[in-house]
Formats: C-alpha cells, structure tokens, sequence
C-alpha cells in the first residue's frame, strides 16, 4: 500500500482505509502511530533552529500522530491538505474567519446546521460581514444573489434536519464564475469522503464533524478542513496565527476510528434504508426525509452525485403537536435521546426550525430526526412502534 507502483490500478474503499495515513516502517513496524503529546520538539543545533530543517518544530504545528489522520483525509477529500480542529463547529468557524473581511457579502444556504448559523449571526456580523440565506433549491438563481463583493458561499448537503438536496457543482460553478476570488466552502459531515467528494464538483473547502462517523464511536470531538491548492496557504496562516490545534490522543482516536468507518457505513446504510421504507408505509407517518429515497425531492441530485448515504434521516408523524411527538421519545427504550449522531448506538430528536428564513414545507405534523446506529433493524423497528403505541 505505501509503495509508488503506479500501474496497479486504485485500491478499494476499505482497503485505503485500513492503510491510509501512516506507514508502519516509520515505527519499526507497528502498524498504529504513536500517540505523541507534545508542546516542545528540541533541535540538534543552532542552524537547524534558525533554519527549521526538521519536520517538527512545536506542538501546535503538528506531530507524527495528528499527520497521520492529515494525511489520512487529505486523501480521501483529493486535498492540498487538511487541518485538524477542536469541534466540528470549529471547522466552520475557522475557515470563515479565514476568509472573511469587513465589508465582505457571505451567501449560505438556509438549511445549514443551526450552531453554524448562529456563529455567522453573531460573529460575522460584529466584524462587518453580511450575511445572506438563500434557498437550499435555488439552482440557477444563485447567481441573481452573488454580488461584486460576495467573497464566501457556504453549502450543505443534505440539510442535517431536513435533509434538502443542493445542487453543488451547479451553485460552486457560479460563485466562481460570477466572483473568481470567491471560496466555495461545503459541510460535508452527512455523507462523509466514502460517500461524496466536494473537491471534486467544484467547492473549495470541505469541512467535516470528525466527531460523527470518522471517529463513530460518541467519545471525541474533532473536525477536520481540507482545502484545495488555492485555498491552502490563506487556510494554515489563519489556523497558525489563531493557535488552533488537536491533541494527540484525540487524533489517535480518529484514526482507530476511521479504519472500521467503511464497514459500519455500509451498515448504517441499509439499515437506514430498511427503517425508512418501513416508515413510509407506516399509518402514522405522512412523510421520510432522506434523499436516497426514489420519491424523496432530493434523490435525482443525490443520485447524480453521491455514491452512498449515511445513517441520519427524519420522518414526519401526521397530526401530532409537539406535546404528542414528546410522548412518542418517551417510550423509546433503545433509540436515545441526545445530541450528536454517527455513533454506534441509535439516538432519536425533535428538531425545531425556527430560525429558518425559508419554509420548509408543510407543517402537517411533528417532525423527529432518528440517528440509525448499529443494532438490529427488527429492534429498532420494535421500538419506533413503542413510541408509535404512545401516541394512542
Ligand atoms: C455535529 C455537526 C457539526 C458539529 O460537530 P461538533 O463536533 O459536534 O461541533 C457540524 N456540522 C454538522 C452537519 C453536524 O451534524
């Protein structure tokens, strides 16, 4: 796997997987990295500090172990480079703070997740930025909203709630022809690189929650930038000033991670698929939310560019205020009831779209948002239909 034999053709997806990152010759042969924790790295001599020529130089710039998940995701993502940050929020923050100057026009599409929103609100804003929602389904009218001075279009596809589809290539091929500076940044945690490659339909910056499927075990907080050549240099000079990084430890558990991420991915898939058709015929049910769904709005645009979907869907129950679906998530006994998702064990939420500029529909019930872990459909069927009992 590590050698340059150009004309074997690309391995597959688990196996890049099991070997990607780094190269256990490095470690007399283990063939996990070390955990290193470190703030200060010594050099031999003067001239080799004056001329930084050793690979590592400070704790925050990076060790051996958090290189090892960099490289990792850098070649998934088909990036320049990745950084490593202490949150999946944080890995939107960060490359907008990048960008972003005073009298900057930012778009981003309606459905983003909301604590992203809320940074754009209250932070952006404070430095001068404007910031404009627009329609998950605006297509081609994109372009009536760039303006000369619109320097960042943040995307997300599917919505994490509401699971709308955008048509990537399409918005990331306006922003740029309409505004070659402007950097195209999508938040590409819901389908993960397995799954789609934003790099490759025109965006810029793909951010990832490395805390959900990567590291998919609910017990570390993580996310992860990678950026493209034009992108690059502007990303580690913010990350750097900012004194923005990862311990080791966290890194290691990424990584261990990320070995097993295909397999439970194609796990989480059928399940989910599996729920979600049972749901649709469900009596109590007006509508599933998942664009790998061949009535979904979403699916033509997911079909056409993503090769998978996750574990995260939501489903509509039909005449149930807020009140009635609360009785619904008080009878589950497996799925439980939190914040986060892509961990192994089923979690279940009602999601309020409130500070939504857009509508997303109509409102003919309560809308609950199911995180598919890795047990056994038929259990997760038998408790959905508890919740379903309770709702008499
Ligand atoms: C969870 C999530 C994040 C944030 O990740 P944290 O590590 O929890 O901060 C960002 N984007 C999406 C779509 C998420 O679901």
């Amino acid at each position: 796997m590590h050698s340059d034999d150009k004309n074997s053709k690309p391995a597959g997806m688990n196996t890049r997987l099991a070997h990607i990152g780094n190269n256990p010759r490095d470690y007399h042969g283990f063939v996990n990295p070390p955990v290193v924790r470190a703030s200060t790295v010594l050099f031999p001599d003067y001239e080799t500090m004056r001329d930084r020529t050793q690979p590592y130089t400070y704790g925050t710039r990076g060790t051996p172990t958090t290189d090892a998940l960099v490289e990792a995701l850098s070649e998934l993502e088909g990036a320049a480079g990745t950084k490593l940050v202490p949150s999946g929020l944080a890995a939107i923050s960060v490359p907008i703070l990048a960008f972003a100057e005073a009298g900057m026009h930012v778009l981003a599409v309606d459905s983003l997740y909301s604590p992203s929103r809320n940074f754009c609100n209250l932070v952006l804003s404070r430095m001068g930025v404007e910031i404009e929602y627009f329609d998950p389904h605006v297509g081609s009218g994109l372009s009536d909203l760039m303006r000369a001075n619109t320097g960042i279009v943040l995307l997300e596809a599917p919505a994490s709630n509401s699971f709308e589809m955008c048509d990537i290539p399409l918005l990331a091929n306006i922003a740029h022809e309409q505004n070659p500076d402007c950097v195209v940044m999508m938040d590409n945690t819901w389908a993960t690189p397995l799954f789609f490659k934003p790099l490759d339909f025109g965006v810029d910056i793909s951010i990832h929650a490395l805390t959900k499927y990567p590291s998919g075990h609910s017990d570390v907080l993580m996310g992860g930038i990678s950026a493209n050549n034009r992108t690059w240099d502007r990303l580690c000079e913010a990350t750097e000033a900012m004194g923005i990084c990862v311990g080791g430890d966290d890194a290691y558990l990424v990584l261990r991670g990320m070995r097993s991420m295909g397999v439970r991915l194609a796990h989480h898939q059928k399940t989910t698929l599996e729920l979600c058709k049972w749901l649709q015929k469900h009596k109590r049910v007006s509508r599933v939310l998942y664009p790998a769904l061949p009535d979904d709005p979403g699916y033509a645009l997911w079909k056409r560019d993503f090769s998978g979907a996750s574990g995260l869907f939501s489903f509509v129950i039909s005449d149930a205020d807020r009140d009635q679906a609360g009785l619904f998530l008080n009878a589950l006994k497996i799925h439980g009831l939190g914040y986060s998702w892509a961990g192994y064990e089923s979690l279940a939420v009602m999601p309020n779209f409130r500070d939504r500029v857009v509508a997303i529909g109509p409102e003919e019930g309560t809308t609950i948002r199911i995180q598919v872990g890795l047990e056994d459909t038929e259990d997760l069927m038998e408790d959905l239909e508890r919740g379903f009992a309770a709702l008499g």
